[in-house]
């Protein structure tokens, strides 16, 4: 029986607070913080109507330590769930340093003037909280989140060691807009259009953004996808935390359509991230673009298909070569009937509850800075069947060359 705070109420905020309070349980009392209360007291309502749990609200600007402390010194909580924006992670976590919380996030700290998704600012926090006796547990949504816990599963079950990892996230969905991104429009255009890079002999390699690409045959009939190779921040913390690991690579499908939009917002500078100054007013290309783009907490509605995600991970097993390919799949409109969001967002919320549940049962328990794959896989696998995204496991026989 704990209480938490949950920073931030867009389409990751909404499902982590239906989860938690599907689970009272554990999450005994919630207070919902973000910059806009009204949209907290919106996700409040839908959780009683949904669950019958009263929650409350409050508003708080994630980029002030003093407004964050004094949210942690009214309600005191065991644990703070970070689903705002990678730009708050370090102020979050100095306020946790500074009240005694736990912390939890689902996306790597970046400068808001520099679009690198790297973990040193973040692991550089270690001393800290170990000296605290704090536990700050990073990346708990899928892809970072599950994709670790994917890979640490194999390898205590399925390997001696790993050799290469490809994961590869499969958008088979589609919605009624021309032109909408699924989470957070800003940070997935600054995630989309960075460099290549992908692990190789013991460093990193760059290439061009989206030169390299191929075809992957989702199961269970989920279609057939064309999937780019590019840099996504698990590949990090992986390739760190299992050192046998020769090649990792990360992939995502994109529709011609969405590369059709994303080539034009960079050719016309909208991606860009430089301040200009517009009406004697200095404003960011992107932030704009996002103000005008689809919500995407608004797109439960009209998104239909699955998304299908996964590790193919290849290694030694008793001298003998083996993979495995593992996976989830999840379907857009039944996330819409059970929580009113797109499995984006629902694949993202669910994990960060469940880290959430690891730490507050002591499952998941240790001072310091951690990674998913540091921790025991198999709690985390358990309850990912059991609160909607069952997994499965293909052997030796893998959609991919
Ligand atoms: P949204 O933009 O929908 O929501 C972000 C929320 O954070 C909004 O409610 C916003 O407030 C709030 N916020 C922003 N700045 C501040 C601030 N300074 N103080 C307080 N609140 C603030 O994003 P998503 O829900 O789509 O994504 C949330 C997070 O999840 C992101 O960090 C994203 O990178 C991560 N993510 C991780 C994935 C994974 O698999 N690991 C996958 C998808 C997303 P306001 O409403 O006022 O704008």
């Amino acid at each position: 029986m704990s209480k938490i705070v949950i920073i931030g109420a867009g389409g990751v905020g909404s499902v982590v607070t239906h989860k938690c309070a599907l689970n009272k349980n554990i999450f005994s009392e919630i207070i919902l913080a973000s910059r806009t209360e009204s949209k907290c007291d919106a996700i409040a309502l839908s959780v009683k109507n949904n669950t019958g749990m009263d929650i409350q609200t409050a508003q708080v600007d994630a980029d002030k330590v003093s407004e964050l402390v004094d949210l942690f010194n009214k309600h005191k909580p065991k644990l703070v769930i970070n689903v705002a924006l990678p730009y708050q992670d370090l102020t979050i976590m100095d306020a946790c340093l500074e009240c005694g919380v736990h912390y939890l996030d689902t996306a790597n700290y970046e400068p808001i003037d520099n679009a690198k998704f790297e973990y040193h600012w973040q692991w550089a926090y270690q001393e800290r909280f170990k000296e605290r006796g704090l536990m700050a547990l990073l990346g708990s949504g899928f892809d970072p989140g599950v994709t670790n816990v994917f890979t640490a599963y194999g390898l205590k079950h399925y390997f001696d060691e790993i050799q290469y990892l490809d994961i590869i996230d499969v958008n088979g969905g589609h919605n009624a807009e021309h032109f909408a991104t699924n989470f957070n429009p800003e940070i997935n255009i600054r995630e989309v259009t960075a460099e290549c890079r992908h692990w190789e002999n013991g460093q990193f390699v760059t290439s061009d953004t989206m030169s390299l690409h191929q075809s992957f045959e989702c199961p269970e009939k989920v279609g057939n996808y064309e999937v780019y190779r590019m840099y996504h921040e698990e590949l990090e913390s992986l390739t760190k935390h299992i050192p046998t690991i020769k090649k990792a690579q990360f992939w995502m499908s994109f529709s011609p359509n969405y590369l059709k939009h994303i080539e034009v917002i960079q050719n016309i500078g909208m991606s860009s991230i430089d301040p200009i100054v517009y009406n004697g007013e200095e404003i960011v290309p992107l932030q704009f673009l996002k103000a005008v783009l689809p919500n995407p907490g608004d797109l439960g509605k009209s998104t239909k298909g699955r998304t299908c995600i996964g590790n193919i991970i290849r290694g030694k097993k008793d001298g003998l070569d083996k993979s495995i390919y593992i996976y989830n799949i999840c379907d857009h409109e039944s996330c819409f009937a059970e929580v009113g969001s797109q499995a984006i967002s629902y694949t993202t919320g669910v994990p960060a509850m469940i880290g959430a549940m690891m730490m507050l049962q002591g499952k998941w328990k240790d001072e310091g800075v951690f990674n998913m794959e540091q921790m025991d896989p198999d709690p985390f696998m358990e309850q990912l069947k059991l609160n909607g995204l069952p997994w499965h496991i293909m052997e030796n026989d893998l959609p991919w060359s």
